[in-house]
C-alpha cells in the first residue's frame, strides 16, 4: 500500500496518461487498427457493477487506474482492452493527446456535476494546471 492506494505489480512502471501508436491488435478488435495513433482511457472498469451501470465507470467498484493497479505508460509497450483505446487525428499533438484521459475528462466530469446553466458564474481554482486549463 502507498498512501491508501494499492499499487501493483512491484516493481512498478507508472504512467497513467498515455498516447502512442497501436503496434498490435487482438483478433477480435474492430475499432482500431495497427498503426493508428491513439490515446488510452486510463480507467479500468468492469462494466457490470452498479457504478458502471449508472454511467459512472470512473468510480467502478472493481476498477482502478492504468499505471496504478497495472504497469503504465512509461513501459515500452502496454496491453489494454479495446474499450480503453481511441483513435486520434493525425494533427493532434502527442502531449495533448496523452493528457486527454485525465485532465480533460476530470474537468468535464466536474463541469457536468456542477450542472451549470447559461450566465452562471464559475471560478476555476488552479487554472494554470492542465486540468484547470481544460476546464476553461
Ligand atoms: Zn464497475
Amino acid at each position: 500500500m502507498s498512501g491508501g492506494v494499492e499499487v501493483k505489480p512491484l516493481p512498478h512502471i507508472p504512467g497513467s496518461e498515455l498516447s502512442g501508436v497501436v503496434e498490435r491488435i487482438g483478433t477480435h478488435v474492430t475499432s482500431i487498427k495497427e498503426g493508428d495513433r491513439a490515446i488510452v482511457y486510463s480507467r479500468v472498469f468492469d462494466g457490470t457493477c452498479d457504478m458502471c451501470l449508472n454511467q459512472s465507470e470512473m468510480l467502478c467498484r472493481n476498477g482502478g487506474i492504468i499505471g496504478v493497479i497495472t504497469n503504465g505508460g512509461f513501459a515500452e509497450y502496454i496491453s489494454v482492452p479495446e474499450r480503453n483505446v481511441f483513435k486520434i487525428p493525425d494533427e493532434m499533438d502527442w502531449d495533448l493527446a496523452a493528457s486527454t484521459s485525465i485532465s480533460i475528462l476530470t474537468a468535464f466530469h466536474a463541469l457536468k456535476e456542477a450542472s451549470l446553466k447559461v450566465n452562471d458564474c464559475l471560478i476555476v481554482f488552479g487554472a494554470s494546471g492542465n486540468t484547470g486549463i481544460m476546464a476553461l
